[in-house]
């Protein structure tokens, strides 16, 4: 038997879950009040298509989620303070939960991980009243050692005010976004964003190009 690359048949079975990626979030969602508010205004405003790379990471990572929920509550939908959430599963013991799917490695721990997830699961907490949460993550790489992959899960406990603190950041962040959607003016580049965010960011090269204009 021979065999010969098609790699139109793979760049249009990309296309086809690419279809599949934008899910028409209520506005403003956590999730986008969460990472970068330029890249999020940017998704909302002036879609660009996503990479190769991102489209086959969201395939596995749903494909995944749905086996390895099936036995849990999943999609726990909610808005609070005018943003709205959607966690994404209550584990064996009640706690709200956040599953994700990764090229990081099994030897870190949650601290260690994007900041960002914490953000995610703190701001599900003080949304669902809970001062528990699980993280999962199902790390493709393992430990960058065989066997891959390897699935982690740890517990994570916050104080009341740590939650709060955490939200009142959300509900600034809130504020600051739909302002500027209802203005119609992008949020100042590298300015709502972590700094390891602008690495694989596809806005990136519209961001140089406004500090460029804005320098000269
Ligand atoms: S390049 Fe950085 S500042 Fe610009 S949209 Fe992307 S993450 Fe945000």
């Amino acid at each position: 038997m021979r065999w010969q690359e098609d790699s139109s048949l793979a760049r249009r079975m990309l296309d086809d879950l690419e279809s599949e990626m934008w899910i028409d979030k209520k506005l403003p969602h956590l999730t986008e009040l969460i990472y970068c508010l330029t890249a999020s205004w940017c998704r909302r405003v002036q879609p660009l298509p996503y990479t190769p790379q991102e489209v086959s990471l969201f395939a596995v990572g749903v494909g995944v989620e749905k086996v390895l929920l099936r036995s849990h509550r999943q999609h726990l939908e909610g808005v609070c303070d005018g943003i709205y959430y959607d966690a994404d599963f209550l584990d064996y013991n009640n706690n709200v939960g956040e599953f994700k799917c990764t090229r990081k490695s099994m030897k870190y721990m949650p601290e260690e991980f994007p900041w960002g997830w914490e953000m995610q699961v703190k701001g599900y907490m003080y949304a669902l009243g809970k001062d528990q949460a699980t993280l999962a993550a199902m790390c493709l790489m393992g430990d960058y050692r065989p066997p891959f992959p390897q699935l982690g899960a740890w517990h994570g406990r916050a104080s009341e005010q740590e939650l709060a603190n955490t939200w009142q950041w959300m509900c600034w962040r809130k504020e600051v976004y739909l302002d500027h959607l209802e203005r119609k003016v992008m949020p100042r580049q590298f300015t709502y964003n972590q700094d390891y965010e602008c690495q694989y960011c596809s806005f990136k090269v519209l961001c140089d190009a406004r500090e460029v204009i804005e320098r000269d």
